[in-house]
């Protein structure tokens, strides 16, 4: 894999052909490697998604993992996610002029299908962070056919009809990760580019809670207003399975 982008963008950019998985390899070399420190391979063959789940991610997308090391507490680490898929729906919106928006806690939709994953992985000894893993995969240059019909997927491909410099793209989602970390605004783009809020949904996780979407937490977490009229707060790890009723 050779991608154009810029040397500046990060500290370190490792491109390779064939990889597990990009968080996998990121972890192995995290506790060496400067923070910024970017890997991107043309195939996953293992790729993950959260809670165990496969990442389909063939030849012509975007498998990225980003080791970042900041000075942050775990309860801060979500920032981190919100960071990456806010920087995916404004590099989608600004360069291809697609409506991306977010499904919470971690997709990027494009009219209401799924054309993003974001994994964020952190090693931690109690309170300090040693170093975060975002992974992010972008369902770019393939073709939508490749993917079950199940998953309700799409790609930069199957919405614009025409295949788009991979370079580019990365090199603009990480800009933006990086001007949106150091912004105060980043709580507020997420929430409104959110496609979750107001909706009706169902959250499998410890106990099932379905109800309307009602509000998203600066720490990540989602409120739902239940049908019996209660509220919950669910953590974005609690989360299994978030469906439209
Ligand atoms: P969820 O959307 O349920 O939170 P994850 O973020 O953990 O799921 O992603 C894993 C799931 O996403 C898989 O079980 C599969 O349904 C779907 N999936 C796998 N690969 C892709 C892909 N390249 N594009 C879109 N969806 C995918």
């Amino acid at each position: 894999l050779h991608l154009h982008i810029p040397e500046d963008i990060c500290s370190r950019l490792i491109q390779l052909e064939s990889v597990g998985s990009t968080n996998e390899f990121a972890r192995e070399i995290a506790n060496e490697a400067e923070n910024w420190t970017v890997v991107i391979a043309e195939v996953q063959t293992a790729g993950r998604g959260r809670l165990g789940r496969k990442w389909f991610s063939p030849s012509g997308g975007v498998w990225m993992s980003i080791i970042l090391k900041p000075r942050v507490t775990p309860s801060e680490a979500f920032r981190y996610t919100m960071a990456g898929s806010v920087a995916v729906c404004r590099a989608l919106r600004d360069l291809y002029g697609l409506d991306a928006r977010t499904k919470w806690p971690n997709d990027v939709l494009v009219n209401g299908r799924k054309i993003c994953g974001v994994l964020t992985e952190i090693s931690a000894e109690l309170d300090v962070i040693n170093y975060m893993i975002i992974g992010i995969g972008i369902n770019a240059n393939m073709s939508a056919s490749s993917l079950p019909e199940e998953w309700n997927a799409t790609t930069i491909y199957e919405e614009l009809h025409r295949e788009v410099p991979r370079g580019e793209l990365v090199a603009k989602v990480l800009e933006e990760m990086r001007a949106l970390l150091e912004s105060g605004d980043l709580y507020h783009q997420w929430v409104r580019l959110s496609d979750t809020l107001n909706r009706r949904v169902r959250v499998k996780g410890f106990d099932e809670v379905t109800g309307i979407a009602e509000s998203l937490d600066p720490d990540g977490a989602l409120v739902v207003r239940k049908d019996d009229g209660g509220i919950v707060r669910i953590l974005a790890g609690d989360c299994i399975h978030l469906r439209p009723d």
